[in-house]
């Protein structure tokens, strides 16, 4: 018997996830999944921020790609970094732990999404603490508790207030959900720090248009607003940085802001992976035809962040790159690619938004959904029980509930874990 052919995804991010779950429930027969992924986990970006603020754990908002395939019907999953794409013999070469490996494929799906990037602002990459992998947001963490453990111990005001100012760049989703994240934080983590006083901990939140939470609608932009400045942080609109520092951040030649900590939520560049395939780009992304095939080609997809894809349902704009449309975009590619494999037409892509939703900290959120505009606490329960419904596995969901409705009552860990290990632990020193 023949082994199957592979019809391999790349990149186990939202889309390649759900793609790999939609497609092994509807190949025809010879045909299996192969999922290549950088980790063996997928992330739930948007509860990055709730990492950093310590409401949940890293292990909460990342899924392990194994146990979200069926290896029943044949999906496999490898882990490893796609270097290179051979369109001639079909084959894309993978760098494993265990050495360079090659795999076969008949359709090949794109779905690699984007890099931070940290060239926006002069100082940026060299200042600034980006938000974009678990490791960020457990760095940023880390980076918090050790400063407010300076500051205990700091005898210099001008130092702890330094110290004590955490600057957010970015009145974006990610922005505003790690500002009122931090600012939470901190207050939480204060009555075990006597030495700090609250007035020493303050997050500003930079945005360089007039409104936060532009995808959302105006009023709810205002209510995240209203939510942030209740708590004490200072909101700056029409705030574009300029350059980072050491020192902080400038805002144009006359204005400073004294900052320990920069935080960046800004930005993105086409991953590395893109300018070796070439393949027809537009802005840094890979072009699409309207039923995501990549443009010029008969078996390559694109889906997600990496893809510019056009939504036929909202007059042919280019689709946001949110978890939302990645979503779409996959459920699509896998109607498209079976539809290919059993030779019958394909659809274009169109999707109709189903709503926003944004934390603003705490028990704390916004949202717009089915037309329906909430704020506070029912936002915040909605955007848990989405991100609860897809996490994969019975056991895995009960698990993360309980420990979730434990955290809605009790203090957050203020556990600044380091990762010392037996033969370190004479030479090692704290760093300054
Ligand atoms: C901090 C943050 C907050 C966000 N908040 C929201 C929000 O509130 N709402 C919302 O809708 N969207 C939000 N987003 C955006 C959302 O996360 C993305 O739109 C979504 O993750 C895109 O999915 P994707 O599958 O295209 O890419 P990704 O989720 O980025 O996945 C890409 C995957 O490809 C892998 N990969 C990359 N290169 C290679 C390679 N060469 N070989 C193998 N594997 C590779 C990566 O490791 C990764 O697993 C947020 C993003 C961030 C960073």
């Amino acid at each position: 018997m023949h082994d199957p052919q592979n019809i391999v995804i790349i990149g186990g991010g939202f889309a390649g996830t759900t793609l790999a779950n939609q497609l092994e429930r509807r190949l025809p027969p010879g045909y299996r999944v192969v999922l290549i992924s950088e980790e063996s986990y997928t992330t739930f970006n948007p509860m990055l921020a709730e990492v950093v603020g310590a409401s949940v754990f890293p292990e909460h908002v990342v899924a392990p790609i194994r146990q979200m395939l069926d290896a029943s019907r044949g999906s496999q999953f490898m882990m490893g970094r796609v270097t290179a794409l051979d369109r001639e013999h079909r084959q894309v070469t993978v760098q494993t732990l265990a050495g360079p490996r090659v795999v076969a494929y008949a359709h090949l799906v794109l779905a690699f999404g984007t890099r931070a990037n940290m060239e926006l602002v002069p100082g940026l990459a060299q200042h600034a603490l980006p938000l974009k992998l678990v490791g960020d947001a457990l760095f940023i963490r880390n980076r918090v508790l050790q400063r407010v453990a300076c500051i205990e111990l700091e005898r210099d005001a001008g130092v702890r207030a330094r110290l004590g100012h955490f600057v957010v760049i970015g009145g974006g989703f990610s922005g505003v959900e790690v500002a009122g994240e931090l600012m939470d934080f901190l207050h939480g983590a204060l009555r075990f720090y006597p030495r700090v006083q609250r007035s020493e901990l303050r997050v500003t939140l930079l945005q360089d248009l007039g409104r936060l939470l532009p995808e959302l609608p105006e009023s709810l932009g205002r209510a995240a607003a209203r939510s942030l400045v209740a708590r004490g942080i200072d909101v700056r609109l029409m705030a574009r940085a300029t350059e980072i520092s050491a020192q902080g951040v400038a805002l144009g030649p006359k204005q400073f802001v004294a900052a320990g900590t920069v935080i960046c939520t800004i930005g993105t560049r086409p991953n590395p992976l893109v300018e070796r395939l070439a393949l027809p780009l537009q802005r840094g992304r890979i072009q699409t035809e309207p039923d995501l095939r990549v443009s010029d080609t008969q078996d390559l997809w694109a889906i997600g962040d990496c893809a510019l894809v056009r939504n036929a349902a909202a007059d042919n704009a280019v689709a946001p790159p949110t978890a939302q449309f990645a979503v779409a975009q996959a459920k699509l590619a896998a109607d498209n690619i079976r539809a290919v494999l059993i030779a019958r037409p394909t659809r274009p892509f169109g999707h109709i938004s189903k709503g926003m939703m944004a934390t603003t900290g705490h028990l704390k959120g916004v949202a717009q959904v089915a037309g329906l505009r909430l704020s506070g606490l029912p936002a915040w329960l909605l955007w848990r029980a989405y991100y609860l419904s897809r996490m994969p596995t019975l056991g895995r969901k009960f698990r993360i509930w309980v420990e979730w409705t434990w955290g809605m009552f009790f203090a957050a860990d203020i556990t600044h874990l380091r990762f010392t290990r037996t033969h370190e632990a004479d030479r090692e020193a704290i760093a300054p």
